[in-house]
C-alpha cells in the first residue's frame, strides 16, 4: 500500500488508476488531493454502509483528541499505582503560529511541557522519529510521526532538537550545568539526567496534569530507592550517593562559572530597569521603535541579568499577570556569519529553516504587517554580542534595528555589547534606532565583588573573610570583572583542597575541613592570582620584543575603537605606524611587522587567516583584551603604551 502525503489515506498500488508498480521516491499525493488542490469540489468516497465509522489513534492524535507524550520517568506510588513523568508533543495547529505550509501531515513538535500522569492513561506505543529515521522508515505501521523541532510553550519559539542535543553535549563537556528549569523548580532527590535513547513515546489521554502526591512519590526518597527504578538509568552506587561533600568541594562547585547563581546581588537597579523597559514595551499597544542597548565591560553580569529578568517575567506570564509574548535569544558569537541572524530568528519564530535571503524577506514582511504570522504576539529579541553583527556596510544591523520602528511590528530588541560607544560608531540612520535607550553595567567595585562572592558561598564555611576581601580588591583594581573574581576564588579553593588532601596530616585536615574549620586563606588567593595572571600567554606578552608589544596594543586600540574583533593586516600596520610616529618610536618596515605578526601567530597569541590574502589577511586576538592590558599596562620600556589600554 501507499500513503498520500496530504490526506494520509491508504491506497493499494494495484487499485490506483493507472496502477503503480512500486512506491515512488519522495512525496506522493493521491488523485483526490491533487484535484482538490486544483480547486475542484470533490465528494470523498463514503465508507461502506452498515460499518461503524471508527477513527484510528493517529487520526485522533492529529485532531487533538489524543496526545503523544514521551515517558521520561516511571515510578510506583505507595498505593501501588504506576505513574510517569511525560513530556508532551503538540501538533502544529496547537502552536502559537498554527499549521504552516512547510509542516508535514505527520509532524509533531516536542514541547518543554511535562506532566505527571498515571500510567493507566497510556493507550499505546507510537513512534516519533527524527528526520533521518523518518525518511528511512519502512513498514513502521500507522502510528509513526515526524519531529524535528522542540517548541517552547512559554516563549512560543522553536529550536531544532539536533541543536539542543549539541548544546547538551557541550554542557556535559563543560562540567555540571544547572538547566533553565532548575532555576525555579526544586530538584527531586532521585532525579539524575535521563538517557535519551531509553525514553519511550506513547499516545496518552490527557488526564490530570499535576498530581499532589508526585513530589512525595518519586522513586527515591531521602537518598534510598524503592519501587521501580527509572528505566534506562544505571543505579548510582551507594558510596557515591552517600558521599558527603567537604566544605571545599561545595565551594568549588558553587563557584563554577557554569553554576547558575540563586540570585544576582548588586544588579537590582539594572534588572528593574530592564523589567520596566520590557513591560512598558509589551503593554504599549503601538510598541513603536523599542530597542534597549546594554553595554559594559566583560563579566559585569549583563547576560545573566537579562536572562534572570526574562525568567521572572515568565513566571508573571504563567500566573496570568502579563500578556504572553515570545522570546528569542541569539548570541552573535554562535552565528557563522552576521547574515545568518535572519535564518536563526525566522527558524525560532516559525520552526522552518530557509536560506538567509528568504528569511530576511519573510521577516521584513512579518514585521511590517504584524498580523500575518504569530497572531500579533509581541516578541522580545535578545541579541548578545551585538557588535559581532557589524558588517562593512552595516546592513545587518540596519535591517534588524529597522523592524521595531515599524508601527505594527510588535518587536522589542535588547542588544548587548561591550563597547559603550557602539551606537556612535554606526551610520547615523542606525545609531538613531539603537542609541535612544541605553543601560550601562559598570565594573564592580570591591564591595560589590565581595558581596557577589559571599552570596555564592552562603552556608559554605570554606573561605576566610580576608581572603574574599583580598580577591575582591585585587580584581576590582584590575577590571571589576565578576567572572575573574569567581575564577580566582575557585582556583584558590582547589589549591587549598589539594594542599589539605596531600599534607602529611591529611586525614585530620579532612575532618577539620568537613567541619568547616579549615578555610581558604590569603596565601591560596595569592597563589591563584599568580596563576591566573602569570599564565604562559601573559608571560609571553610581557617578555616579547618592543614591536610585538606595540602590535598587540595597536590591536587592542583598534578593537576598542571599532568594536570589531577582526582587523586586516593593512589596517593594523597603519595603526602601528601612527602609534609609533606619534610616540617618537622608530617606524618599522612592512617586512619586520609581518615577521612579528607571524611570531605572535605561531604562539597563538593572535589568530591569523591564511596568508594568501596578503595585506587583507585578517587577524584577531586569541585572548581577552584585558589580558593584554594587564600584561602591558606598566611596561617600563614602553610607558606610553598604557595611554591606549
Ligand atoms: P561578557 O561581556 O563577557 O559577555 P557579561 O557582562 O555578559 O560578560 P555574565 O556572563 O552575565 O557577564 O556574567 C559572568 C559571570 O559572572 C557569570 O558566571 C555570573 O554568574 C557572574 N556574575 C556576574 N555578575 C554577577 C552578580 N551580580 N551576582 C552573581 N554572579 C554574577
Ligand atoms: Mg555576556
Amino acid at each position: 500500500m501507499i500513503e498520500c502525503d496530504d490526506c494520509l489515506g491508504g491506497f493499494h498500488l494495484g487499485c490506483l488508476k493507472p496502477p503503480l508498480r512500486k512506491v515512488p521516491d519522495g512525496e506522493w499525493i493521491c488523485g483526490f488531493c491533487e484535484r482538490r488542490r486544483k480547486g475542484e469540489v470533490l465528494e470523498m468516497p463514503r465508507p461502506p454502509e452498515g460499518k461503524k465509522l471508527r477513527r484510528t489513534a493517529k487520526e485522533k492524535l492529529l485532531s487533538s483528541d489524543l496526545w503523544a507524550a514521551r515517558i521520561e520517568r516511571l515510578w510506583k506510588e505507595p498505593d501501588g499505582s504506576f505513574w510517569m513523568r511525560c513530556r508532551w508533543y503538540m501538533i502544529p495547529e496547537e502552536t502559537a503560529v498554527g499549521r504552516q505550509p512547510h509542516n508535514l501531515r505527520r509532524e509533531l513538535y516536542r514541547t518543554n511541557h511535562s506532566s505527571d500522569i498515571e500510567m493507566e492513561s497510556v493507550i499505546r506505543h507510537c513512534s516519533v522519529l527524527n528526520p533521518k529515521e523518518f525518511s528511512e522508515a519502512n513498514n513502521e505501521g500507522d502510528d509513526v510521526f515526524y519531529c524535528e523541532y522542540e517548541y517552547d510553550v512559554r516563549w512560543h519559539s522553536f529550536k531544532r532538537i539536533a541543536d539542543i542535543n549539541d548544546d547538551d553535549d557541550e554542557e556535559e563537556n563543560n562540567g555540571r550545568t544547572e538547566k533553565d528549569e532548575e532555576w525555579k523548580i526544586s530538584k527531586d532527590t532521585g532525579c539524575e539526567t535521563d538517557d535519551d535513547s531509553e525514553n519511550e513515546d506513547v499516545a496518552a489521554e490527557s488526564t490530570s496534569c499535576k498530581h499532589p502526591t508526585h513530589e512525595l512519590a518519586a522513586n527515591s526518597r531521602k537518598g534510598r530507592a524503592f519501587g521501580l527504578h527509572k528505566i534506562g538509568i544505571k543505579k548510582i552506587p551507594e558510596h557515591v550517593r552517600r558521599h558527603n561533600q567537604t566544605e571545599l568541594e561545595k565551594a568549588k562547585a558553587t563557584l563554577l562559572l557554569a553554576t547558575l547563581p540563586k540570585s544576582l546581588p548588586c544588579r537590582n537597579k539594572e534588572m528593574d530597569e530592564i523589567t520596566s523597559f520590557i513591560k512598558g514595551a509589551i503593554c504599549d499597544e503601538q510598541c513603536f521603535g523599542r530597542c534597549l542597548y546594554i553595554h559594559g565591560v566583560p563579566g559585569t553580569g549583563k547576560t545573566m541579568s537579562v536572562l534572570a529578568v526574562m525568567r521572572s517575567l515568565r513566571s508573571e506570564v504563567d500566573a496570568g499577570r502579563m500578556k504572553p509574548y515570545c522570546f528569542v535569544e541569539i548570541n552573535g558569537l554562535k552565528l557563522a556569519s552576521p547574515e545568518n541572524i535572519y535564518k536563526v530568528i525566522y527558524e525560532a519564530l516559525t520552526g522552518n529553516r530557509v536560506g538567509w535571503k528568504k528569511a530576511l524577506n519573510c521577516l521584513n514582511e512579518r514585521f511590517s504587517d504584524g498580523n500575518r504570522v504569530g497572531k500579533n504576539q509581541p516578541c522580545v529579541l535578545l541579541i548578545d554580542e551585538l557588535d559581532l553583527l557589524l558588517t562593512r556596510n552595516q546592513s545587518v544591523l540596519y535591517n534588524v534595528l529597522d523592524w521595531p520602528t515599524k508601527p505594527r511590528s510588535n518587536l522589542i530588541i535588547i542588544g548587548i555589547a561591550n563597547t559603550m560607544d557602539l551606537p556612535e560608531k554606526l551610520l547615523p540612520r542606525i545609531s538613531s534606532r539603537m542609541g535612544i535607550q541605553r543601560l550601562c553595567f559598570g565594573p564592580y567595585n570591591y564591595h560589590q565583588l565581595q558581596e557577589i562572592i559571599s552570596t555564592r558561598l552562603k552556608g559554605i564555611d570554606a573561605f576566610q573573610d580576608q581572603a574574599i576581601e583580598f580577591a575582591s580588591r585585587k580584581v576590582a583594581a584590575m577590571s571589576g570583572d565578576a567572572r575573574r573574581a569567581l575564577e580566582i576564588c575557585r582556583r584558590a579553593a582547589e589549591l587549598a583542597d589539594y594542599r589539605l588532601k596531600h599534607s602529611p596530616t591529611s586525614s585530620c585536615s579532612m575532618n577539620a575541613s568537613s567541619k568547616g574549620k579549615c578555610s581558604v586563606g590569603m596565601p591560596d588567593i595569592e597563589a591563584a592570582i599568580q596563576e591566573v595572571f602569570q599564565a604562559p600567554h601573559i608571560q609571553i606578552m610581557k617578555t616579547c620584543s618592543r614591536l610585538c608589544k606595540i602590535l598587540l596594543v595597536a590591536m587592542v586600540h583598534e578593537l576598542y575603537r571599532s568594536g570589531v574583533a577582526e582587523i586586516t593586516f593593512e589596517k593594523l600596520a597603519t595603526t602601528v605606524f601612527s602609534l609609533c610616529s606619534s610616540n617618537r618610536e622608530p617606524v618599522p618596515g612592512w617586512d619586520n611587522l609581518l615577521k612579528v605578526g607571524c611570531k605572535l601567530g605561531e604562539c597563538r597569541i593572535i589568530l591569523c587567516e591564511e596568508g594568501v590574502k596578503r595585506r587583507l589577511q585578517k587577524l584577531q586576538l586569541n585572548f581577552p583584551s584585558d589580558d593584554v592590558a594587564f600584561a602591558l599596562k606598566d611596561c617600563p620600556e614602553l610607558p606610553w603604551l598604557s595611554k591606549y589600554l
